[in-house]
Parts: structure tokens; sequence; C-alpha cells
């Protein structure tokens, strides 16, 4: 039976039989060292001229290649311990080996972080970059915190639900992506940039409480901390106001830094709350970094920002909606809404989470009465007819007993990525796109088949 490997420090003097990749080998001739390599962890394991067969195997294996090995767990003398190594108190004195797999020798380094590796080759080979301890460090605390939050969330009598992919085009202020319907040519699904529509009709739909590791699509530039999909915490509560949202989002970001980054330190407890008119004048940006100390690389400090105006003006003069136009005003200013008075000064319940100057979440109460959402849609200069059009599923429903409710999103990618201290998001994530949303690996996007095209009744050029 297997063990992994970094199990093997219970079982000295033990036989044991392990499976991995060989990441290093070392030929002294007489003695050959391999360093071996699981999910669990690595040792060193010896090979002996007098066990002969073994020993002729080693002499011909390579890194990468992938092998069972059956040896006895030895206690190193105090002076060969490997304080670098977990497992570094012991060794395995192989006894036997079989190659499960050969390996060519691989295209990239894996051995290092590969920070200073060409992202393209690293793109296309994204399944060697993720053998790097590295990525396999990221993308399992990647797991274990959705894990965490999937579980805490459940605690508090939320469900998870999936929401479509196929759906239709809202606005949340980034270009679509759009799937042609082969059945309705010439009509379009798109891609959803968020959640936001489901996630509200499920409230009108009596869930009271949802989220979801929700996958979401921007057809905008990449930058850092952007991909063309990414994930986001996704969730929405009824009968709920802005400090409930707040609370809960906050107990769960401080659970997850006290059980998984207990080294780093939140600045201040309970978050501050500073309003979007104090952030600007006196950070100049509505993410400020609050952090006391910059320096300081485990110093988490967190901030809510709200009182966002809900309108700005447009460069053509209109208005447009500053974060999501599902949101409602706030309370004192919902007149204001309705008889599209002052609107420049109408204040929104928006809230957004801040981490050392960069967003991490943000969400809303929204506007669950229909005439409320039909005045927001007609500020920024959608009319009744094509508020029917695009939102009539929204107003529709609104009209059957919806629940006042808000919600709220993180950038899941984006936060794990802070909480690791990584530069990219693509470094949190198994198979992200390059910087020009391309998958190298893949070799998306790509031309499709001629009769593929024609069943979509797509032509192109002149
Ligand atoms: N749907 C919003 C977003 O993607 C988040 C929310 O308001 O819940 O930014």
């Amino acid at each position: 039976m297997r063990t992994l490997i970094k199990d093997i420090i219970k079982k000295e003097g033990e036989i044991v039989e392990l499976s991995g990749w060989v990441s290093v080998r070392r030929d002294h001739g007489k003695l050959i060292f391999i360093d071996l390599r699981d999910r669990s962890g690595m040792t060193q394991v010896v090979f002996l001229p007098g066990n002969a067969e073994a020993h002729k195997t080693a002499e011909e294996i390579r890194p990468e290649w992938v092998v069972k090995i059956k040896g006895s767990v030895n206690r190193r003398p105090d002076n060969m311990v490997n304080k670098d190594m977990e497992t570094g108190e012991f060794e395995i004195e192989a006894l036997e080996i079989e190659i499960l797999n050969k390996a060519e020798t691989p295209p990239i380094e894996i051995q290092n972080d590969g920070y200073e590796i060409g992202e393209e080759i690293r793109m296309k080979y994204r399944y060697l970059d993720l053998r790097r301890n590295r990525l396999q460090k990221n993308i399992r605390k990647r797991a274990k915190i959705m894990s965490f939050v999937r579980s805490f969330l459940e605690k508090n009598d939320f469900i998870e639900i999936e929401t479509p992919i196929l759906t239709k085009s809202t606005p949340e202020g980034a270009r679509d992506y759009l799937v042609p319907s082969r059945v309705y040519p010439g009509k379009f699904y798109a891609l959803p940039q968020s959640p936001q529509q489901y996630k509200q009709l499920l409230m009108v739909g009596g869930m009271e409480k949802y989220f979801q590791m929700a996958k979401c699509f921007r057809d905008e530039d990449t930058r850092g901390d952007r991909q063309p999909e990414f994930t986001q915490l996704d969730m929405e509560m009824s009968f709920v106001e802005m400090k409930d949202v707040m609370e809960l989002n906050e107990n769960l970001l401080v659970e997850i830094i006290e059980k998984f980054y207990p080294e780093k330190k939140i600045q201040e407890k309970p978050f501050p709350v500073i309003t979007y008119k104090e952030a600007m004048e006196k950070y100049g940006t509505d993410r400020p970094d609050l952090r006391k100390d910059k320096s300081d690389s485990s110093l988490l400090a967190f901030c809510w920002v709200v009182d966002f105006p809900f309108f700005e003006k447009t460069e053509e003069g209109g208005w447009t909606f500053t974060h999501n136009p599902f949101s409602a005003p706030k309370p004192e200013f919902i007149n204001d809404l309705l008889d599209k008075k002052d609107i420049g000064k109408i204040l929104t319940t928006q809230y957004d989470v801040a981490l050392n100057g960069i967003e991490v979440g943000g969400g809303s109460i929204r506007n669950h009465k229909p005439e409320a959402l039909l005045s927001t849609l007609e500020i920024i200069g959608i009319d009744k007819e094509k508020a029917e059009k695009n939102f009539g599923h929204m107003l529709e429903a609104f009209k059957y007993g919806t629940p006042p409710h808000g919600g709220i999103a993180w950038g899941f990618d984006r936060f794990i990525m802070l909480l690791e201290g990584e530069p990219n998001i693509r470094e949190v994530m198994a198979f992200p796109k390059t910087g020009d949303g391309r998958d190298l690996m893949m070799e998306a996007p790509s031309e499709a088949e001629e009769k593929q095209l024609k069943e979509l009744k797509i032509k192109f050029g002149s």
C-alpha cells in the first residue's frame, strides 16, 4: 500500500512503498541519491550498490520520471539531517524501484519558484508549471480556503446554487463574451459578467440565503489582477440591511485570516468604515491603503468604503451608474430617485471592502420595487421600452412579492493573490490566460471548423 512521503517520519524502521516524481538525482557512483516528490512532500532516497538491481535502474532515471519505490525508512545520522526538508531527519534506503513512466527533459525549470521564467512558456506547459512547489501550495491553499468558506456559509444557513453560464447580456460595466445560437441564427447568449440578476431572482424565488463560487466573464483588457474569466465568491441574502451583509462578510474574512494566516496581523478590528467622500479627500482613492507600516508584509489593513454616489456624469452629459444598476439608494434618497431629482447627490447602499489598497469585494442592498429599478434605468438613459426589453424579467419578477435583499461578491482570486503575496492572479489560478487573454496550452481562442460556422450561419469577410 502506498505511503505518502509526509508520513514516513512516523514509520522509522518500517518498509514503505512510495510513489511520485523524481525531482533531482545525484549520482556519486557507488551511492545514488534521488529526491522523491509527491503531493505531500519530498524525501531523499538512497540506492546502495548492494542492491544491484535497484541501483542499476537508478543509474538510468532522470528528473520528472514517475517511479514507485519500496524501501526502508532510516533515521539519518545527526550530521546528515537536512533541516530544509520536513522529512530531513530520515531517508529511504531503496530496496526496489519500478519505473511507472519516463519523462522527457522538461522545457521549463520546475524546482524553483519560476518567477523568472517567461510567461508564454510557463502557460504553454502549465501542467508542468503546476508541479512547482509554489503553485502546489497556492492551489492547495485556495482549495482549502474555498472549502472553509463553503462550510462557514453553510453553517450560516446559506445554500450554494449554480446559475447559468449561457445567459443574457447584463450591464456590469464591461464587454460581454457572446456565444452564437445555432438554433436561432443571429441570436446570442452572453456569458455572465456576474450572476447578479440570477441571484436576485433567487431571492424572488424564496431561497433567502444564496452563495456560489461563481465563474464570471468580462471581455476587458487583462491586467495583473484581472482575467477574462475569474471566480467570485458571490452571495445574496433576503431581509437584510447594509450592516448585516457587512458584518457577516467581515466575520468570514477575519476567520479566514486567523485560521489560514495566523502569522498575519489585521490592523484594525472591527474594520474601519469610511465614506467615499472622506476616502477621496484624505487618500485620493476609493480603496485606500490604510496600512500604518507598508514595509510589513504581514500587516492586513481592511476597510469598508460606503456612501458612494449612485450616479456619475458620462462624457456625453448623461448619467451612468457608479457600481451596480440594481443597487438601492440609501433610504433617505429613495424619493429623489423616484422623482429623478438631485441625481448627482443620491448616495447608494454600495459597500466595498478594500485590503491594503486593493478592492477585494463589493455589493449593495438592491432595489426590490419595480418602480425604483425602472427609475434607475431611466436615469441612466434606458427608456421604458428598452428597459422592458432587456430587464422585463426583473421588472416583472419584482411585481410578485419580492423581499428586500442585498449581497456582495468578492474577487476570490484576487483575495488569495493578496494573502499569498503573489504579484498576479495567474499565480493562484490553475489554468489562467496570458496577459493578452490566450490559453497557450489549449491554443484558445482558435479558429472554428467551416462546418461549425455553417451551422451557426456565420460568415466572415466581404
Ligand atoms: N455583482 C456585483 C459585481 O460583480 C457584486 C454585487 O453587487 O453583489 O460587482
